[in-house]
């Protein structure tokens, strides 16, 4: 059996999706700053499709600017912040430990450029805390860049108490929806989110394309020089397929979310249970507060990259961090900001499951997974626990 549960790294693009990227090709080949009737027939696509993603987030049309994907519209996002903060003399910004390096790595360039940046916590359960949030805001911070979903562990921030704080406090808030978008229903209006990123790619939509909200009234500054594209600030003839495909892969996600997210959650709480009866085993974050789909494991005595291997080769793809980290033997820094000793964080697993996926998968992971954690751990050196 094939079993695909790595979905927080990226997912299969829908066909509703392909088709709509298809057609898109063959009927908007124009160039949507042609006047020509081709041309007008491709805007009139890009537009349509900018006003679907704005109703999916209830935004405005207007306030929806098309990027390359998540990593771009984060960067977009901090570092415009922080030019509107410095130009009002406020160079303080906070974020979170355990923020996608889209961010994290950004604010680092940020510092370099004598910005001061305070990482909050996010405590055990991979929660921020508003308290500690509203306390860590000074006269000069210019901006809260704090996710909506980790990418790790799941865990779904207050991001309608983070908003509320922001505003109250005259603060720019910008979330990382990355992994929200598609799976959770968003409300920019309702949870006063100023700047919101997201990407085609982690619903089932195509990759290399993302989405920047950014709240009428914002001064934006230009990402790319050229032409008019995307009201003057990201030049460069948009990527129309790409973006009529995202479109409609976020249209499609949302549809029926609530039965789609009960489906996830039997198979999550199935495997949670299962799972969980393997001895020296935790659970990484909030049981609760998280994304339907997800399960972050740690697995006393074993590495997360043999366990991957082992997995592997029993047809199950699953992922032991992030993707972006994989690859690299630091331990994950999302579990390290959770609190976990690192030889502990060393042994893990992240299950990432959608709607694409079924009982049946489950099953196969709870068949396959005891017996592959048993075998890695008799032949560990580091392994002298029961089980
Ligand atoms: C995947 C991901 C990104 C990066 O998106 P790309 O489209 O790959 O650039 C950023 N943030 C989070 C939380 C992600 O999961």
């Amino acid at each position: 059996m094939k079993v695909y549960a790595d979905q927080a790294a990226t997912t299969k693009i829908s066909s509703r999706s392909l088709q709509a990227m298809t057609s898109c090709c063959e009927k908007y080949f124009g160039n949507p700053s042609s006047l020509h009737e081709a041309g007008r027939e491709a805007e009139a696509a890009l537009e349509t499709a900018r006003g679907e993603i704005a109703s999916c987030l209830n935004a405005r049309p207007g306030e929806i600017y098309f990027t390359s994907g998540g990593s771009e519209a984060d960067n977009w996002a901090i570092t415009q912040a922080a030019a509107v903060g410095a130009k009002k003399g406020k160079k303080h910004l906070i974020s979170t430990a355990f923020e996608h390096h889209a961010v994290l790595h950004t604010l680092d360039a940020l510092k370099k450029q004598g910005f001061e940046v305070t990482l909050l916590p996010v405590h055990e359960d991979g929660l921020v805390r508003l308290p500690e949030l509203e306390a860590a805001i000074r006269e000069d911070t210019a901006l809260v860049t704090v996710m909506y979903v980790n990418n790790e562990v799941g865990t779904i921030q207050p991001i309608a108490g983070i908003g509320e704080i922001c505003r109250r406090k005259g603060v720019l808030f910008h979330t990382d929806a990355v992994q929200a978008a598609g799976h959770l229903p968003i409300d920019v209006e309702a949870d006063k989110i100023d700047m919101l990123s997201l990407a085609g790619h982690k619903f089932h939509g195509p990759r290399g394309v993302g989405a920047l909200y950014v709240r009428k009234g914002i001064p934006l500054g230009n990402l790319i020089y050229g032409g008019g594209q995307e009201r003057g600030k990201r030049a460069g003839t948009e990527n129309l397929p790409g973006i009529v495909g995202m479109a409609e892969a976020l249209k499609e996600s949302l549809q029926d979310r609530e039965e789609k997210n009960a489906r996830i959650l039997c198979m999550r709480e199935k495997l949670a249970d299962a799972i969980l009866q393997i001895p020296k085993t935790r659970l990484n974050g909030s049981r609760e507060k998280r994304l339907a789909g997800n399960l972050n494991f740690c697995f006393d005595g074993i590495e997360g990259e043999s366990l991957l291997l082992y997995l592997d080769l029993q047809g199950i793809c699953a992922s032991s961090g992030s993707a972006c980290t994989s690859g690299s033997l630091d331990p994950s820094h999302v579990l390290l900001a959770l609190g976990l000793p690192a030889e502990v964080a060393h042994g893990s697993l992240r299950l990432s499951l959608d709607e694409t996926n079924t009982m049946e998968e489950a099953d196969y992971i709870i068949q396959v997974l005891p017996d592959v954690v048993k075998r890695l751990r008799a032949m560990s050196p580091i392994w002298n626990g029961v089980g």
